[in-house]
């Protein structure tokens, strides 16, 4: 439905305004922002009643550009050190992660799905992009519809109410020479054809219903699950489909790339012809020389997870690096660990300060605020990230939107004092968390009200049944 919202402040160009009327026509985008004392002409939106949004900022939604919905299960799961081990690590998380994988059926996947993306709308995520890869039944065997599993993660997006950019996982092996392990089986797209075949199904069978964006993309798993002539196809075969690839998240990958290629892993991607504005590199934590460079000439992104990084122990990217390459940086949950986008921002410039010994290293020049940046990966640059058009508040993008409220006591002591609108979005940015997320409107429609949402005890009774079947 068309609706006029007017928030206390509201975020235009990394800049809080106060005042502003943001108007929305029925088919979820927006027609007009009306700053205090200007008016753009009137439009299909003019004719609803304002709204007003009192003790509130209005942000533009965040999207969460790197998720495996069912690793969810995990969290609190494997925060342990298990027997008979010197110390764990990210190949030993893997390894419970695939024993959890290998029990999903596809119900369980639907409804550990739910429950995630209803988590993450709670938190202020207006869209998701799905880095799916758990295709077929146990041992590789095909369902009746070899796109059952595809299908059922765009069902629990559209119980759930948010966007979703599905990014269809090519995976072909258990790294170079090693076929694919029996759990891995149920990843694997022999070849191309079977992958680019299983694509268009998914793509067939997806509707965009137009308030709620639903798309496909490519996932190339990485450079270790995939070799260069699956690659090389993946790359002819795009078109205009974002295509996004875990890359240099361990070191031993990269070794495996140097040995297998002569090359690091964003060079052979490169070499394959995979580099593109519509491609992002997840993770990007250990760039040898030169690869940030290929990634900003060739335009594309980075989308970082920082607390799946931490959790992990995978290491901290060089942002600066990447930034002065004039990559765009998106963020994601990726394991879901947590899920919170305020943590996630945070990270990002926390994590630099800790690398560097230095303060507001993501500020891009001399004078500049630093939230700015955060809030932009976690809008404009996840959208760009998951092929979108929204992640602004401006005319004729998606209304994928946020109210934040301004009476918590994170934000105590700043609303209400002169000159106050950078420091309360450098809070927000440092210091916000998801409790501070009152309403999410996705695509205009009004999903989350006052902090709740009518599905989530729903989805959380279905998605206990998984975990104890799972766990129990
Ligand atoms: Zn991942």
């Amino acid at each position: 439905m068309a609706r006029a919202l007017q928030a206390d402040l509201t975020l235009i160009d990394g800049r809080l305004v106060p005042g502003v009327v943001v108007r929305v026509a029925r088919d979820g985008r927006i027609v007009s922002v009306d700053e205090a004392g200007s008016r753009t002409p009137t439009e299909e939106g003019d004719r609803s009643p304002i709204q007003r949004l009192r003790g509130k900022a209005l942000l533009p939604g965040f999207v969460n550009a790197h998720s495996h919905a069912f690793q969810r299960l995990l969290r609190g799961r494997t925060e342990y050190r298990a027997h008979g081990r010197d110390g764990d690590d990210f190949w030993s998380w893997r390894e419970a992660m695939y024993r959890a994988s290998e029990l999903l059926n596809p119900d369980d996947m639907e409804a550990v799905c739910r429950f995630a993306y209803l988590e993450m709308k709670l938190a202020g995520f207006t869209h998701v992009a799905e880095f799916h890869y758990l295709h077929h039944a146990p041992k590789g065997a095909r369902y009746a519809d070899p796109v059952e599993m595809s299908r059922r993660v765009l069902a629990a997006a559209d119980f759930a109410g948010i966007g979703i950019t599905l990014l269809r996982v090519a995976y072909q092996r258990g790294g170079p020479d090693q076929p694919p392990s029996p759990e891995q089986l149920r990843f694997v797209d022999p070849d191309p054809e079977a992958y680019f075949a299983d694509l268009e199904a998914t793509e067939a069978g997806c509707a965009d219903d137009g308030a709620r964006p639903v798309s496909v993309g490519i996932a190339a798993h990485s450079v270790r699950a995939l070799d260069g002539d699956y690659l090389r196809a993946l790359a002819s075969g795009a078109r205009d489909r974002v295509v996004h690839a875990h890359a240099c998240e361990q070191p031993k990958e990269i070794e495996q790339c140097l040995a297998e290629t002569g090359r690091r892993p964003i060079e052979h991607l490169a070499d394959c012809g995979l580099l593109s504005e519509r491609f992002s590199a997840v993770h990007a934590t250990h760039l040898g020389e030169g690869e940030a460079q290929l990634l900003g000439d060739a335009g594309a992104s980075a989308v970082i997870c920082p607390t799946t990084e931490r959790n992990l122990g995978d290491g901290l990217p060089d942002l600066p690096e990447l930034m002065k390459a004039g990559v765009s940086l998106a963020i994601g949950t990726d394991s879901h660990a947590r899920i919170d986008p305020f943590a996630e921002l945070r990270q990002l410039e926390d994590g630099e300060r800790l690398r560097t010994g230095r303060r507001n290293v993501l500020a891009s020049a001399a004078g500049e605020h630093v939230a700015p940046t955060l809030f932009a990966a976690a809008s404009s640059g996840g959208a760009r990230a998951a092929g979108l058009e929204a992640g602004a508040i401006a005319p004729g993008l998606r209304a994928d939107l946020i109210a934040v409220d301004l009476e918590d006591p994170a934000l105590g002591g700043l609303v209400g004092t002169r000159n106050a609108e950078n420091a309360i979005l450098a809070a927000l940015a440092l210091g916000g968390h998801t409790g501070l997320v009152s309403d999410v409107w996705v695509g205009g429609r009004h999903e989350v009200r006052g902090g709740e949402c009518l599905r989530y005890r729903q989805a959380t009774e279905a998605y206990r049944a998984v975990v104890d079947k799972v766990f129990g």
